[in-house]
């Protein structure tokens, strides 16, 4: 193993690229290892070194970043690793997936005498190396504070706790929200575009529109006080607001998916009775599954 300047990134798809390059960019020497080797050919050409294998990219440092599709992939690569050479490590999986799975995985290194931080990054990679971007991590307390400066290369660090699960959990609640909200971007693009407006004219009201910040200001203290009064919005008038949003979709020609899945939701809530409650109320409506 190397000084504390070294570290191993292993998975150079976007995003390991782009940590590697951050390492390289801060000094690091930094050892890699990708399933498709011409990945790394730039990252060689700045000085990091390209491993054989995924055992000696293991062995060349005690901190290794996976930045991997997800999980399986973290297996397909990590099997193969010597559980001798494995003993002693530091895994930071920033890979993406459940939960449970990175709860598994963080098992599966202890039965190897590796240790495993998971991590979740909320950022694309031209936010990686930004002190101001976020990634959420968990697991030993102690192994994260003592590799926090390394991993502050890359992103801010949100130490959520020792559960393995808990980075990918508020991983997987920020992907709830960005897959949703941008989904919807790319729907009232599809409608706009159906009627010759471009996205460029529709900017300036999208960014308006996903600016829901005083919406969450409201909504969240009453949510968290059980309380879904009717009393600023109610559910049958938010069913009658939906049914417009799919009618007029679908009077374009443009795919109604996404708001007929709406629809369906706030029709089922106003079945449940939540009629004269908040659109906040489908909260509890979505929690019985
Ligand atoms: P990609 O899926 O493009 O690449 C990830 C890496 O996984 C590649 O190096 C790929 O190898 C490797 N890989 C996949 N399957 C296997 C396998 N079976 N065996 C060995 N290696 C495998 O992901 P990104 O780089 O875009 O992202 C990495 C992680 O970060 C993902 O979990 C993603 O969800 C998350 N993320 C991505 C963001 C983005 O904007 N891209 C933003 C925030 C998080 P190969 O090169 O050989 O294909």
């Amino acid at each position: 193993m190397k000084n504390d300047l070294s570290v191993t990134v292993i998975g150079l798809g976007p995003m390991g690229r782009a940590m590697a390059g951050a390492y390289l960019d801060r000094g690091y020497e930094v050892t890699l290892w990708n399933r498709t080797p011409s990945r790394a050919a730039e990252l060689v050409r700045r000085g990091a070194v390209l491993a054989a294998s995924p055992d000696e990219a293991v062995a060349a440092n005690g901190l290794v970043v996976l930045s991997l599709t997800d999980y399986d992939a973290f297996y397909a690569v990590l099997d193969a690793v010597d559980p001798a050479t494995l003993a002693g490590r530091v895994l930071v999986n920033l890979s993406s997936d459940t939960p449970q799975r990175a709860r598994e995985a963080a098992a599966w290194a202890a039965e190897r005498g590796a240790v495993q931080l998971t991590g979740g990054i909320l950022v694309p990679p031209s936010g990686v190396g930004d002190p101001a971007a976020t990634a959420f991590y968990s697991g030993p307390r102690d192994v994260f504070d003592a590799h926090r400066a390394t991993l502050s290369v890359l992103t801010g660090t949100d130490y959520r706790g020792e559960d393995p699960g808990l980075a990918a959990l508020f991983y997987q609640l920020n992907m709830v929200m960005f897959w949703t909200a941008l989904t919807s971007y790319w729907q009232a693009v599809a409608l706009a575009g159906a009627h010759g407006i471009t996205a460029g004219e529709l900017l300036p009201y999208a960014r308006n529109a996903l600016d829901l910040g005083q919406f969450l200001d409201f909504y969240t203290p009453r949510i968290d006080a059980g309380h879904h009064g009717g009393d600023v919005d109610r559910l049958t008038m938010g069913l009658a607001s939906a049914e417009h949003v799919l009618h007029t979709v679908t009077d374009a020609g443009v795919d109604g998916a996404l708001p007929a899945a709406i629809v369906d939701l706030f029709r089922r809530g106003v079945e449940a009775g939540r009629g004269d409650d908040s659109a906040s109320s489908l909260v509890e409506v979505l929690k019985k599954g």
